[in-house]
């Protein structure tokens, strides 16, 4: 018999403690199908109904979005008093939700084991674009980024990533199980995992969790609506193509290696030379698929008409494009935003070398929920609390 590894509910035997508690309860978001189902098998164990059972359990959560196990009303009653007992549906709570005048969205979210992260939805024209995060803080302390300030708590796990779609589209009321017709455009069209923490630090969450959005049965978002930013942790990006698939972004944002030591301090590990060679073998790398450098516009620091040129000397035969992003100050930090004229003179070069150079436009600024903005205040409170 297979062994079950995730669930000490299902063990015939309760050790003592476990008795005195209770049995635990699994939150069944962010099970991978293969755990789902061998969890299942406890409950019923007829192999020929499994797959069935899981299928329909997978499109209540992720297609339909219930809450309770009493909306699977496909699904016999007795069958479902047996889920209640072994999982719960779990969602992250929104502790806040703050609306910019643009329109942009961010919620600060409270996770199960009372830390907070935010993230951080853009509705745009032609799109909506939902930014989640990976870690509560983050380990890295890029020298422009307000995350960085904030040490890491934990890696989130798979529910605490799925969980932030989850919980946002609650809050959109995107639910086809609440009406929405089948081909109405979608509220969240897209996912980028560039709100809190280095994804490729946390890279088997990450990984799992981009799997249920991909899956089509489910949320069902598209590997190329799904971009992962990484400030460039070299050993994990080959990995990343090939385990995720998605399309990646590169936060470069220096020229040199002695900027870019300063601005992105991983850089005195994985330097840009070494970067750019794992980069020009990414797996799914091709003009359909191109890499997006993000470049950080700092006045006097990295946007000169030089490093322009030097930028695009460096990645040159890399299918790319360059996105500009005006400084997004925070409380304290030490950079100015470079000026129009100036990101407009780096752009022009970029631009005629043959790169797409879009000037990203701050959104959310008024709310703090721009690029590098975020920071769960809690974490910051307890924390000091701890060193009393
Ligand atoms: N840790 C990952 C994911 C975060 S993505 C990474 O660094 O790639 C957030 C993006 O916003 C990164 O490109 C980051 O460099 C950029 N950023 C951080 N602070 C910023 C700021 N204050 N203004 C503008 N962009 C910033
Ligand atoms: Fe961490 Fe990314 Fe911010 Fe650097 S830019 S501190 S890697 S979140």
């Amino acid at each position: 018999m297979e062994e079950i590894k995730t669930d000490i509910a299902l063990k015939p035997d309760l050790t003592p403690l476990e008795k005195l508690k209770g049995p635990q309860i699994n939150n069944i978001v962010g099970m991978s199908r293969n755990e789902l189902q061998r969890s299942l098998k406890n409950i019923e164990p007829r192999p020929k109904s499994l797959k069935m059972r899981e299928n329909q359990i997978w499109s209540w959560i992720y297609q339909k979005g219930i809450k309770t196990f009493d909306h699977m009303t496909n699904i016999s009653k007795e069958y479902r008093e047996n889920l209640k007992k072994t999982f719960a549906i779990e969602r992250l709570k929104i502790e806040k939700k703050q609306i910019s005048i643009d329109g942009t969205r961010k919620y600060l979210l409270q996770l199960k084991d009372g830390n907070q992260i935010e993230a951080v939805y853009i509705p745009e024209k032609n799109r909506g674009t939902l930014c989640i995060s990976s870690q509560v803080g983050c380990t890295l302390n890029c020298s422009f980024c307000f995350t960085g300030t904030q040490k890491l708590v934990r890696n989130l796990d798979a529910a605490d990533i799925v969980g932030q779609i989850l919980v946002v589209r609650d809050d959109l009321n995107e639910w086809p199980y609440n009406g929405m017709p089948k081909d109405r455009k979608r509220k969240i069209s897209n996912i980028v995992m560039m709100g809190m923490g280095e994804p490729l630090y946390n890279f088997d969450s990450v990984r799992n969790a981009l799997h249920i959005v991909m899956d089509n049965e489910g949320i069902a978002l598209s590997k190329k609506r799904i971009t992962l930013s990484t400030s460039g942790v070299v050993p994990e990006i080959e990995r990343a193509g090939n385990e995720i698939g998605c399309l990646l972004a590169i936060s470069f944002h220096a020229t040199t290696d002695a900027v870019r030591n300063t601005l992105v301090p991983i850089n005195k590990k994985w330097n840009i030379d070494t970067l750019l060679t794992a980069l020009r073998t990414y797996p799914t790398l091709s003009n359909s698929q191109r890499i997006t450098f993000e470049y950080v516009m700092l006045k006097d620091v990295n946007d000169s008409d030089a490093d322009a040129k030097r930028l695009v000397k460096l990645i040159a035969g890399i299918p790319a494009k360059i996105n500009l992003i005006p400084f997004n100050p925070w409380p304290g930090s030490p950079y100015e935003r470079s000026t129009k004229k100036r990101i407009a003179s780096f752009a022009e070069i970029v631009n005629r070398a043959g790169y797409a150079s879009p000037v990203r436009s701050p959104r959310g600024e008024d709310i703090m929920a721009a690029c590098g903005q975020l920071k769960s205040e809690s974490f910051k409170i307890k924390n000091a609390r701890c060193k009393i």
